[in-house]
């Protein structure tokens, strides 16, 4: 199985990975844990230089291209190899943040992400998208009070709002394939209802 996990800045993707590897490792599930963009040696130099040009303002075709390319080599060279062996793979990011951060965050046509998705992953989809859903203004707010932000302004909080609405539409389009998580609320309630999801998508 390829479970990937999704959310806006601050949504607490790290806490609840480590929740869902609790719940894996509990039910003895082989697995990897990942992330995009990144992954392998190649992919995460692509994310090293993705990060460390920011300030640059990375042209948005650019920074979509060396995204799928990490996604190239990290599908090809690790997510693949191991989803056909049997083990699950859980990645923190994949293509749904290509859609709402370059499509609808930088503002890129999502036809032609769709295509660029089709000419690297072909067919491969993940099974199962968990999806961590909070107030952008409270994600922000959280991630500056961690430090990981200095500040933000009003046109950060305009694209993270662009980026929520563009998970928010894909989740509409295939509510099968999303588990979507209210991470607004206290941590253990997050917790309960991510693992509450799990077992309901995954039976045992
Ligand atoms: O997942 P994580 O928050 O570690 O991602 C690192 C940074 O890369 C984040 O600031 C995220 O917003 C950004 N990112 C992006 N486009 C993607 C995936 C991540 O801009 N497709």
């Amino acid at each position: 199985r390829f479970v990937t996990v999704e959310g806006t800045e601050g949504v607490g993707k790290s806490t609840n990975i480590a929740v869902i590897k609790e719940w894996l490792n509990e039910r003895s599930i082989p697995f990897v844990a990942t992330r995009e963009p990144g992954g392998t040696p190649l992919a995460e130099s692509l994310r090293e230089l993705l990060l460390a040009n920011r300030d640059e303002s990375v042209d948005a075709t650019a920074e979509l291209l060396m995204v799928f390319a990490a996604r190239a080599q990290h599908l090809n060279t690790l997510i693949k190899p191991h989803l056909d062996a049997g083990t699950w793979v859980l990645s923190d990011r994949f293509t749904d943040a290509t859609y709402a951060y370059q499509g609808c965050g930088r503002g890129l046509d999502l036809a032609l992400i769709s295509q660029l998705e089709v000419l690297v992953q072909k067919t491969l989809r993940p099974d199962i998208t968990v999806y961590l859903d909070v107030d952008v203004k409270v994600g922000l707010a959280r991630a500056a009070a961690r430090g990981e932000l200095d500040r933000f302004e009003k046109e950060d909080v305009d694209f993270f709002e662009r980026v929520r609405k563009g998970y928010l539409a894909r989740v509409s389009q295939d509510p099968e394939r999303y588990l979507v998580v209210n991470a607004g609320q206290e941590l253990p309630a997050v917790k309960r209802d991510l693992l509450a999801a799990l077992d309901c998508a995954f039976p045992q």
